[in-house]
Parts: structure tokens; C-alpha cells; sequence
């Protein structure tokens, strides 16, 4: 089996592994307690946030661990709109965040709060000039994603963290599909609140950060004791948290480099071998602009995404039909939706191809040979009916 599926989750990484059963075997404690025990477990959870502070380019005061960017992006969102009622109750996203950041603002929107989902194009991209017009004395909160999980677009994260260093909305980034695979400076970039997820990188589920400046003050999500100081209750997740670190630490700047290279090479090899076989096939968003190198979302007219799957599945091939947390569910993807419009033919006739630190070129040949020939024999079926 070949698992191109890795903007769903990724394998964790046997170092990952070896990390978190050493912490779980030897250091139990709970980090609150103030023996030994607990005070080896301080010291993991000390390093650890000091590791992945540092990937960030920021102070370990600044990362607060939570149980995944869904719980990072629920907190930064309600909590700042709460928080900053009182200069306004006006909200900038985008059409095509994740529902852990759409579902919170529909809550809000629920609440008397207003909310502008800024449109995307054909490639899955804003326009700064929409941006621009959205932002008003009311706005207290932007917040976008770096990279798309399902088409791979990116945000103009840059151009929108500029514009606001002289407005009083805070910036709030959901970094899911990017943290560990591109160097991320929240502080140079005008971000004042970040979201990852520990097991998008190679790292153990239900584990996340949410990076926070010094300029953001809201309330906790949850509440109970003070850990975190006093940003996050409830015993620490130190295994989980060990093992995000350790992951975090396995990516660095060279490791990060040599990824996007490989994975721009395994699109152009999937790209090349349909246009070989004449396959017809296009890619939904834009190559050549800036992009998350490891998705890529192809419409393959006249095939359905469900038959197209469960064939690359028999054939031992995992990919996704959107992404997992919509695939369950029979929901058109809102992201395909907001670029080519509910009646686009493309919103049941693509699947999303992800790659991973494990994937290899021979696994991509494989696996554009598979797809070539599910396509062809699907195409025909159709063609004889
Ligand atoms: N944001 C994005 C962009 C994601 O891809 C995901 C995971 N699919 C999440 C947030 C939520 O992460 P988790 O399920 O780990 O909470």
C-alpha cells in the first residue's frame, strides 16, 4: 500500500515514537506536582516548548501547547472576538478555511457578531484589493490560512500582516498544513496569533500550539487549573507534546528545503506521465504560483471522485476526495465550491493527492501508472454505457 494522503494525517516518525514511549515509560508525572516526578515532567515540557518556540523564532512564553489546531483555531477566534467586543464586532476571513475556523465564525455570526468570508479565485487565491475593502474601524480579528488543505493555494499572508501593523484588528493564521514544512517568523510577518497540529508533521495526534504575542490578551478556552500559566487548563499532554517537539526538531531549515524540492518534482511526475498517456487532467489551482508543494488536486472530467478513489484503493493507493474531514460526510467540498461554483462538474470529479516525508519517487510512479490506467478504464466504462 502507498499512502498519499498526508495533508489528512501523517506516519509518525519512529524517533517520534521512541520519544514519547522513553517519556511515558520513565517520566509520568503530572508537570503541576512538585516531586521529582513532577518535576521531571516540567523539564520535558519546558524543553519541549523551547524547541518548537525556536521553530518559530520566538520565546518559549509565546507557545501555548493545546490538543490540536482545532482547539488553537476554536480559542484564538471566539476568545478575541469576546475579548474585543468593545472596538468591534467585525470579522475577515476567507471562503476556504477549514470548518475549524468556519464553524466557530457561523457561532459568532449566531451572536450578532459580522463576518467577511473574502472570495477566492479560479487558483484558490484571494485579492488583497478584496482585503482591503473588507477592513474597516469595526474589524478586530483577520484571520486566514497559510496554505489550503485541499487545493494547496496560499494566502498573501505577508501583504495582509503589513496592512495591519497599523490597524487595530489582530491577525490570526491558521499554519496547519505549513508548520514543519516552511520556516514560519509570526513576529516578521505581522502575526499576532498562530494554529498548528502535531500530527501533520510526522508527529502524534491531538496534540497542537497556539503561538500568541505579547499584544494578545483573551481568556482561556478551557477552564480549570492553571496550567499553562493559566492559558490552558488541564494536565498536560507531556508524551504528546515530547513527541510534537521531537518532530518539530527533525525538520529543520536543510530538511525543509530538500522536502519542497522533492515534492514539487512528484507533481511534475504525476503531471508529466497523464500528459504522456493522454490523459486529459487539470490541476485545480495554479503551479506555477507560490503553493503547498505537498497537495495536489486534479479534476479528471468524467470520472467520479467516489469511483476514482475506491479503484485507487483497491489497487492499494490512498488518496482523498477533498479532504478527510468533509470525505465522510457526502458535503460538496466548500473550497471547490467557492472556486468554479456549485455547478462545477470539477466538485465530484477530483481527488487530492498529498505527500509525506516517506513518499518516494518510486511510490509516485507506481502510483501515476495506477491512476492512468483507473482513469482509462473508468473513462471507457462510461464511454460503453
Ligand atoms: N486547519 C487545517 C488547515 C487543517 O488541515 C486541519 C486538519 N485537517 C485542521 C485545521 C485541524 O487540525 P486537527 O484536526 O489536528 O485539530
Amino acid at each position: 500500500h502507498v499512502y498519499l494522503d498526508n495533508a489528512a494525517t501523517t506516519p509518525m516518525h519512529p524517533d517520534v515514537v521512541a520519544a514519547m514511549t522513553e517519556q511515558m515509560n520513565a517520566d509520568f508525572g503530572n508537570a503541576s506536582s512538585t516531586h521529582y516526578y513532577g518535576r521531571q515532567a516540567h523539564s520535558a515540557l519546558d524543553k519541549a516548548r523551547q524547541t518548537v518556540a525556536d521553530a518559530l523564532h520566538t520565546d518559549a512564553a509565546n507557545v501555548v501547547f493545546t490538543g490540536g489546531a482545532t482547539e488553537s483555531n476554536n480559542t484564538a477566534i471566539i476568545r478575541t472576538a469576546y475579548a474585543r467586543r468593545d472596538q468591534g464586532m467585525h470579522i475577515i476571513t476567507s471562503a476556504i478555511e477549514h470548518l475549524s475556523v468556519l464553524n466557530p465564525l457561523r457561532r459568532l455570526e449566531s451572536e450578532g457578531f459580522r463576518v467577511t468570508y473574502l472570495p477566492v479565485d479560479e487558483n484558490g487565491e484571494i485579492s488583497v484589493s478584496d482585503f482591503d475593502a473588507a477592513l474597516d474601524d469595526e474589524t478586530t480579528l483577520v484571520t486566514l490560512m497559510w496554505g489550503n488543505n485541499e487545493v494547496g493555494s496560499r494566502m498573501p499572508i505577508d501583504k495582509v500582516g503589513a496592512r495591519l501593523r497599523n490597524h487595530q484588528a489582530w491577525f490570526h493564521v491558521d499554519a496547519t498544513q505549513a508548520f514543519g514544512l516552511e520556516d514560519i517568523n509570526p513576529a516578521a510577518l505581522g502575526i499576532n496569533m498562530l494554529s498548528a497540529s502535531a500530527h501533520k508533521l510526522n508527529g502524534p495526534k491531538g496534540v497542537g500550539l497556539l503561538y500568541r504575542d505579547d499584544q494578545v490578551h483573551i481568556q482561556p478556552f478551557l477552564l480549570g487549573g492553571e496550567q499553562e500559566t493559566k492559558r490552558r487548563a488541564g494536565t498536560e499532554n507531556i508524551p504528546g507534546i515530547v513527541g510534537f517537539a521531537a518532530a518539530v526538531q527533525r525538520l529543520d531549515k536543510h530538511a525543509k528545503a530538500e522536502l519542497e524540492d522533492r515534492y514539487v518534482g512528484f507533481t511534475r511526475q504525476i503531471t508529466s506521465a497523464l500528459t504522456d498517456a493522454g490523459v486529459e487532467f487539470h490541476v485545480n489551482g495554479n503551479l506555477e504560483h507560490e503553493r503547498l508543494p505537498h497537495v495536489l488536486n486534479l479534476w479528471l472530467p468524467g470520472v467520479s471522485t467516489y469511483a476514482l478513489q475506491t479503484n485507487l484503493d483497491l489497487a492499494g493507493f490512498a488518496v482523498s476526495g477533498g479532504s478527510a474531514c468533509t470525505a465522510g460526510s457526502l458535503e460538496p467540498s466548500h473550497v471547490l465550491t467557492a472556486m468554479f461554483g456549485e455547478d462545477s462538474p470539477r466538485i465530484a470529479e477530483s481527488i487530492r493527492i498529498s505527500y509525506g516525508t516517506v513518499t518516494t519517487a518510486e511510490d509516485i510512479d507506481a502510483f501515476a501508472a495506477a491512476l492512468i490506467k483507473a482513469v482509462q478504464r473508468l473513462r471507457a466504462r462510461a464511454a460503453a454505457k
